[in-house]
């Protein structure tokens, strides 16, 4: 499973032996022209990324879930397809381990018991640095800070990659 961080720090894959999965709403994410786009259309087309859209029913689940936790307000509609894809593969008795840098993703697949992996444990050592932001108004916050609405407008906060930098080299 992977979802929009994955492939933003550089994960292709064609790193990996199994089948990879994740849902149309990551593609909409990346930017077109970029290399993480181009990387994810070279492994739909090599049959080693499959794209599934989620049923509504896990939707729902994860929406009630990520409610509970208090990570609603971060979560990107691509981010909460990746948590019910993975709901719905455990259900039906796979093993998915999603990969993502995403610390929203990791809280809620926590609570949802799906196994998550950051990329470091792969041997990439990208770290992902988030801005939230007000998409009315503009107004940025620190992404540490557990708000979900704009102080000055009252608008749900959404949430976007800054940038990445390089941890550690080998
Ligand atoms: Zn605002």
């Amino acid at each position: 499973m992977l979802d929009t961080s994955a492939f933003i720090c550089g994960f292709d894959p064609s790193y990996i032996n199994e089948e990879a999965y994740t849902v149309p709403e990551v593609e909409a994410e990346l930017l077109e022209n970029s290399l993480p786009k181009l990387r994810f259309y070279m492994a739909v087309e090599s049959g080693k990324l499959r794209i599934i859209e989620p049923s509504h029913q896990y939707l729902n689940i994860v929406r009630e879930v990520s409610g509970e936790v208090g990570d609603i307000g971060l979560l990107s509609k691509a981010d909460m397809a990746i948590l019910a894809l993975a709901l719905q593969l455990k259900e039906a008795g796979q093993n998915p381990t999603i990969i993502t840098e995403d610390y929203s993703i990791q809280n809620v697949a926590e609570k949802l018991g799906i196994k998550h992996m950051p990329l470091a444990s792969l041997g990439i050592r990208y770290q992902l640095h988030w801005t939230l932001y007000c998409p009315a108004c503009g107004k940025r916050y620190p992404s540490n800070q557990k708000i979900t609405t704009c102080e000055r407008c009252g608008t749900e906060l959404k949430r976007k990659p800054l940038k990445k930098t390089l941890i550690k080299r080998e």
